[in-house]
């Protein structure tokens, strides 16, 4: 309870006016007290001087024993105060009493020593000072209270006379000290509690809007920023009260703002095509996007009791936190392989709010699909350049023969050149055929697509080819359905395709081989087939059979005149119509092409 400032304020303030109250109340009652006694001293003093002036026995007389009967008359003289008894005492040693102004007359001639202690140490007092003495006396537990003076009367030489002794009762005084101090008490408790109360609500006044914006403080911060507090006052609490609906707002407003940014940008991180990772420096995997989960095989339930570094294996190491954290910068990229792909891994250090190294941030990009292209470019400028290297060598070897001589025979130099022609024409074949797939590749070859009867193509074609087939002593069979129907195409370049498969098949099938030719119709599309009874293609090849200059026997392929650009001509020539082209084929068997192209 006491935590509260409301409390602590109103203790602090209770505590202050109870104990100034408590002061201010002391100092009044000694105050009134002091008073009443002084005001007593003075009356009985005044009472003493009264008796002195009035009585002659008692100042011209040295010996009071003389005269005892004179100064009775004179103290009975005095006005009577039913409060006050007065002795005169001589100066003999026991202190007779000699006059006093008591209805006990029986006191007439006793001791004084004998009335009581205090009287007797007064009296012994002044006697032996020659001044005046003054006491108090209290009996029955203060319920009879008295003040007391022995005043010392002093002959011409000096000497001690005797002495006036005075008794005056103060119990009523003191009774009316009691109430007064009762009732003194009594308004300081009256006028605490009044204070107190309105400490209280003062205080609550001051406390309760803070302790309002404390506690909707306290929900803001467990997450729920509807808080409003109500200002109902335009003082500083007021002030604090709209600040505080302010902030809410604009708290609000700034965690909605940062909230759509970070949902924005954790869109991007789980959609984006590489895989983003933070790691921490002790090599906790602070946050892993799907990409990069899938490309490392790590199940999300298990990135927490992973460490990064253990997810490498030797020959990627060079990625590890152990080795990057080697490095000043932290900042570079890897180029690594992971299941037959590769990766750029990019990494950069993740910098904290001081400023310092708190972990790393490593993206990987799958570069496979560029890798496998750059590699493809390559081989394919390495092809070209053996390709073409081939029949220079040869032109170049024949010439320098000739030129050595050889052309004085007629005969030999006749051979010569005829081959000299041939690798011309090789040499031209295989530039003719990559012009044509340069032109195919950057979609520049112009389609002439006109609607074209396939058994009628077929037929041309049949009779085209015929004589290249019956050369090998081939059976060439054209085995076509009544009305295959009709194709919109570029017919040079269908009738290129169809041209190319046969003639493959005519080259790769031995003499005396068989070949046939046939074409059918299946809702909306066409199939032209041709089969061979060929050498056929080895399995691992005919993956390979449509990429640029690949051949499954290079010889045999360069004897025949190929360039091994046909099939992949042919390929882009079919897609390029929305075609398909298949090849089945089983080595020492024979070969089956099926081109599929949309009917009209
Ligand atoms: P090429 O000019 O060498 O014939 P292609 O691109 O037309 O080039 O064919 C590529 C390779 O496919 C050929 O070298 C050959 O090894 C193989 N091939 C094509 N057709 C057949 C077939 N009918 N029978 C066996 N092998 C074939």
């Amino acid at each position: 309870m006491f935590k509260s400032i409301r409390w602590k304020f109103i203790l602090v303030y209770f505590l202050l006016v109870f104990i100034a109250m408590v002061i201010v109340m002391a100092f009044i009652i000694r105050k009134f007290e002091d008073h009443h006694l002084n005001q007593a001293t003075r009356t009985m003093e005044a009472r003493v001087r009264n008796l002195v002036n009035m009585s002659n026995n008692i100042t011209k007389n040295d010996d009071w024993n003389l005269v005892k009967e004179e100064i009775q008359t004179d103290v009975k003289q005095l006005p009577v105060y039913a409060t006050e008894i007065i002795y005169i005492i001589d100066n003999s040693s026991i202190a007779s009493i000699i006059a006093s102004n008591s209805s006990n007359t029986k006191i007439i001639g006793q001791s004084a020593f004998n009335l009581s202690q205090i009287q007797a140490e007064l009296v012994i007092d002044a006697k032996k000072y020659g001044e005046k003495r003054e006491g108090y006396s209290s009996i029955d537990n203060g319920a009879s209270r008295a003040k007391h003076l022995a005043y010392p009367i002093l002959s011409d030489n000096g000497n001690v006379k005797g002495i006036i002794y005075l008794t005056s009762d103060m119990t009523d005084m003191y009774n009316t000290l009691e109430e007064s101090k009762a009732i003194l008490i009594k308004a300081t408790v009256l006028a605490l509690v009044i204070t107190v109360l309105i400490g209280f609500l003062i205080a609550r006044s001051i406390t309760e809007p803070i302790n309002d914006v404390t506690k909707k403080a306290e929900r803001m911060a467990k997450g729920d920023f509807n808080q409003v507090v109500e200002v109902k006052s335009d003082d500083e609490i007021g002030q604090l009260a709209s600040m505080f609906n302010y902030l809410t707002l604009k708290l609000k407003s700034t965690l909605a703002e940062v909230n759509k940014e970070k949902s924005k940008l954790d869109t991007i991180i789980t959609h984006m095509a590489d895989g983003v990772m933070a790691v921490s420096l002790n090599g906790e995997i602070i946050h892993a996007n799907p990409v990069a989960l899938d490309m490392l095989k790590i199940e999300p339930e298990e990135l927490s009791e992973i460490r990064y570094d253990e997810i490498f294996d030797e020959s990627n190491k060079r990625i590890t936190l152990a080795r990057i954290a080697s490095e000043e910068k932290w900042r570079g990229n890897e180029i690594i392989e992971i299941d037959s792909k590769v990766y750029n891994a990019e990494y950069a250090p993740l910098i904290d709010e001081n400023f310092n190294i708190g972990g790393m941030i490593i993206v990987f990009q799958d570069i496979t699909k560029q890798q496998k292209l750059e590699n493809m470019r390559k081989e394919f400028v390495a092809n070209v350049s053996h390709e073409l290297k081939t029949p220079i060598t040869t032109i170049k070897s024949y010439t320098e023969t000739l030129m050595d001589g050889a052309i004085e025979d007629r005969d030999i130099s006749m051979s010569f050149l005829s081959v000299i022609d041939s690798e011309c024409d090789r040499m031209a074949r295989i530039v003719r055929d990559l012009l044509q797939l340069s032109d195919l590749d950057y979609k520049q070859t112009k389609w002439n697509k006109k609607s074209i009867n396939i058994n009628e193509l077929l037929k041309n074609i049949y009779l085209k080819i015929k004589i290249a087939a019956e050369e090998k002593n081939q059976k060439i069979e054209l085995s076509i359905e009544e009305n295959t129907g009709e194709i919109i195409a570029d017919k040079d370049g269908v009738e290129q395709v169809i041209l190319n498969i046969i003639t493959n098949a005519i080259k790769y099938t031995p003499n005396n081989g068989a070949i046939e030719i046939g074409a059918s119709s299946d809702n909306d599309k066409a199939t032209i087939t041709v089969r061979d009874n060929g050498i056929g293609i080895p399995k691992e090849d005919i993956s390979r059979i449509f990429e640029r200059f690949y051949r499954v026997d290079k010889a045999r392929s360069r004897e025949m005149g190929g360039t091994g650009l046909g099939l992949s001509i042919a390929k882009q020539i079919i897609e390029a119509h929305n075609g398909e082209i298949r090849i089945n084929s089983e080595y020492n068997v024979g070969t089956t092409v099926d081109i599929i192209l949309p009917l009209k």
